[in-house]
């Protein structure tokens, strides 16, 4: 269903082995995703949590094909849903597989009679049905003709009762139907609920690491961490914290590219949680993060070495120039219409500069100046300076 297999080399990962993606990729994609009514596809799981098993009454007869049919339809467009997210975008679409499930416990539906005289086993396609049946080194192996269970449902129209049954062999074969639903309805509430946490925890942890505008020390991280837990923690859904699911298993195999071979930390993630959890982690341990760009709003992933506020996405209208080229001059003016100590600087800046052209200064005389300006600068931002002593000093 969920399940995948990552390939991690360095910034790199491959999943099954075979598409190649950046370290963050997946997760901003993910974060750029709104989710909306994940929250009600969840709580229809639920729904069908209670809803959906082998009826017990007469009373709950009746509901049954309409129960069953619907599951099958909301299961199969949660799977569609899913697959149009990476990884699984890559992957071949599928059937959720609940009409299988059902399909293996066939004996306990009823068959339409005409459907079985069109659907019985089909003689025709071997000249006799001693060809059917094959000879190997111990004689003849017998195939039984496809029996009424065998086959695909057509409805869902279920025989007696659970509390009408007295053979021990279907009540068994219904707590086995009922337990299988189960588990399978628990997979997509895992599922919906690994998306949930994107927005809820994922996204608001990112903000707290990236509150310093810089990247962060291993100490930092694991303080942050802390209390980011100390708060979700108090919570009482899954996925309003910062946890992984489903199971991760970790082994190390040789990934054969195209000219070299690799060796790669091969993980097994069964569900979709547990990736993205280990995509987040391994980002801040090799500084691949996902951030949200302070210019367009949209995520970017932010690559080991530099460290920016803003991505490098063309801007719109200005196709020259990108949100990087925009953002720093955007914020520098801002700074300099909000803060009187990046004001005042940018005058004297100015000042000297003008002295400098005028051959009123040297090119070392204004050069020691501006080194000078950006100690004073600083000492004054860090209040160590009187703000009027700051001024004056800025003019000479
Ligand atoms: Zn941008």
């Amino acid at each position: 269903m969920t399940e995948f297999d990552a390939f991690y080399f360095e910034e790199k990962f491959y999943i099954n082995g075979t598409k190649e993606y950046t370290l963050g990729s997946i997760l901003e994609k993910y974060l750029q995703k709104s989710f909306k009514g994940v929250k009600d596809k969840l709580g229809c799981c639920k729904e069908y949590l209670r809803l959906l098993h082998y009826p017990e009454t007469r009373t709950q007869m009746a509901d049954c094909e309409y129960i069953f049919t619907e599951a099958v339809s909301f299961f199969d467009r949660a799977e569609e849903y899913i697959h149009a997210l990476p990884p699984y975008n890559s992957f071949p679409l599928r059937d959720s597989g609940l009409y299988d499930i059902i399909n293996r416990h066939s004996v306990l539906f009823e068959i339409d009679d005409n459907e079985i005289e069109h659907e019985w086993f089909d003689y025709d396609k071997f000249d006799s049905y001693d060809d059917y049946n094959e000879d190997d080194d111990r004689g003849t192996v017998y195939h039984e003709p496809m029996y009424e269970h065998d086959r695909m449902l057509t409805s869902f129209s279920p025989g007696d009762p659970l509390d009408e049954m007295d053979d021990p062999d279907m009540i068994d074969e219904v707590l086995k139907l009922n337990a299988e639903l189960k588990d399978f309805i628990y997979h997509y509430i895992t599922l919906f609920e690994d998306l949930l946490r994107v927005k809820r925890v994922y996204e608001p942890f990112l903000e707290k690491i990236h509150s310093r505008e810089e990247f962060l020390t291993n100490e930092e991280i694991a303080e942050m961490l802390d209390e980011f837990n100390s708060e979700a923690n108090k919570k009482l859904n899954p996925y309003d914290k910062l946890i992984p699911s489903g199971t991760m298993t970790l082994s190390y195999k040789v990934l054969k590219r195209k000219k070299t071979s690799v060796l790669c930390e091969n993980y097994h993630f069964s569900t979709i949680g547990g990736f993205l959890y280990i995509e987040l982690f391994k980002g801040l341990q090799h500084r691949y993060l996902p951030r949200k760009c302070d210019y367009c709003g949209r995520y970017f992933v932010l690559e080991r070495g530099f460290y920016s506020n803003y991505c490098k996405r063309p801007v719109k209208g200005q196709p020259d120039k990108t949100c990087r080229d925009l953002g720093h001059r955007k914020k520098f003016n801002d700074k300099l219409k909000t803060d009187p100590i990046w004001n005042v600087y940018h005058k004297g800046y100015k000042a000297h500069y003008a002295r400098y052209l005028k051959k009123k200064m040297t090119q070392a005389e204004f050069q020691k100046w501006a080194d000078y300006a950006i100690v004073l600068r600083n000492k004054a931002l860090e209040g160590e300076i009187e703000y009027d002593e700051y001024v004056r000093e800025m003019k000479k």
